[in-house]
């Protein structure tokens, strides 16, 4: 099927098949690809309308017990200082970003059992308590008892990424982690009404567009309302530090594609995305994203939350300033998601 006869049937909202999805992921003229942006902002301004929603990211934790290959927070790497925020810190970093007119707060860290079912609990009862924060965690995987206590507290979303659907990748990537039960874990947080984001990274080890299409069917098939799609990035003290990273072109093109296949979908300009591009934001924004997540981690510890290196720095004047020379706006609500799973069992 030609490039044209794809653009036409995302344009009359019919789905795409996955040939169709790596026929686009394909494209490599610059002509074709500018088809294919001007078709993912129009298709946001028409699903989602002008509005960027603003997500202050706090990064608690840097401890972690898990040994993700890609990750620097991995547990052997014993080079990086570990800090924890305590709870305190956590809630009086909330009220500031609420102070500042963000809507929602994401509470984010390494897998860290030092914080408690009790000790989250009560930072989600403060901040709600505080503030009109919206509430996004993304703490790993956790027992259902844990996220159910949280949820019931007042947590409104979970970030979750499933990294990749491959089954062969995940368990190269994640080697003391289970893909199925991460899996399990995305329909539990459905299941009790959490608004769900997941994702996947880019130019994993022996990732090919067939796997990337399949990362995209997989949260349009399973309606998750929020998608992560950012480069790998290696990091120099983990076991994939040498492993050649994603291209950020190919990035924009792969945000771009998401947008024609998941629609209404909440879509943020990651960070690992404004981290390898020039002008990252503006073109993630120009191309579908819809949601930035400005990082609000006091400065002490934003520098030790090494993930990957050359994580971009960009304040909130910078991301208002290029929200507002696209033609956008600052949103003004929480920001729900527009797609989910209605469960009938759904914690609400
Ligand atoms: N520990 C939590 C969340 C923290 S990491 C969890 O595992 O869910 C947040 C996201 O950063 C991950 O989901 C992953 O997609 C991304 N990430 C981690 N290491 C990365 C790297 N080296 N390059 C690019 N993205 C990375």
């Amino acid at each position: 099927m030609t490039l044209t006869n794809i653009l036409n049937k995302v344009k009359t909202d019919i789905e795409l098949n996955h040939d169709e999805i790596i026929t686009l992921l394909e494209v490599t003229d610059p002509e074709e690809k500018t088809l294919i942006f001007s078709l993912a902002e129009a298709l946001t301004l028409h699903h989602l309308g002008p509005e960027i929603h603003l997500r202050g990211l706090i990064e608690f934790s840097n401890y972690c017990v898990r040994q993700c290959n890609y990750c620097g927070l991995r547990h052997e790497n014993y080079h990086l200082s570990r800090y924890r925020m305590t709870p305190e810190e956590i809630i009086t970093t909330a009220e500031q970003i609420a102070d500042l007119g963000l809507k929602t707060v994401v509470l984010q860290s390494g897998e860290d059992l030092w914080f408690t079912q009790e000790i989250i609990k009560e930072i989600i009862l403060e901040i709600k308590k505080r503030t009109d924060l919206a509430i996004t965690l993304s703490l790993g995987e956790r027992r259902f008892t844990e996220l159910e206590a949280w949820r019931k507290a007042g947590a409104d979303r979970y970030l979750l990424k499933q990294e990749t659907v491959n089954p062969k990748i995940f368990a190269e990537i994640k080697p003391d982690a289970s893909y199925e039960k991460r899996f399990a874990i995305l329909e539990q947080l459905q299941a009790l009404g959490y608004q769900v984001g997941s994702g996947a990274m880019i130019a994993l080890p022996g990732q090919s567009l067939a796997d990337l299409a399949n990362d995209l069917i997989f949260i349009r098939d399973q309606r998750i309302g929020m998608a992560g799609f950012g480069p790998f990035i290696p990091h120099e003290a983990t076991p994939y530090g040498h492993l050649p990273g994603g291209s950020g072109e190919f990035s924009i093109l792969l945000l771009a594609v998401a947008r024609l296949v998941l629609k209404k979908v909440h879509l943020p300009a990651t960070t690992a995305l404004a981290s390898l591009v020039p002008n990252g934001l503006y073109r993630a924004i120009q191309v579908g994203a819809n949601v930035i997540m400005p990082n609000m981690t006091p400065l002490k510890y934003r520098k030790l939350y090494q993930i990957y290196p050359g994580k971009a720095v960009t304040s909130l004047e910078k991301v208002m300033e290029t929200i507002h020379s696209l033609g956008r706006v600052v949103g003004h609500t929480q920001g729900d998601v527009l797609v989910s799973r209605i469960c009938s069992n759904s914690g609400e």
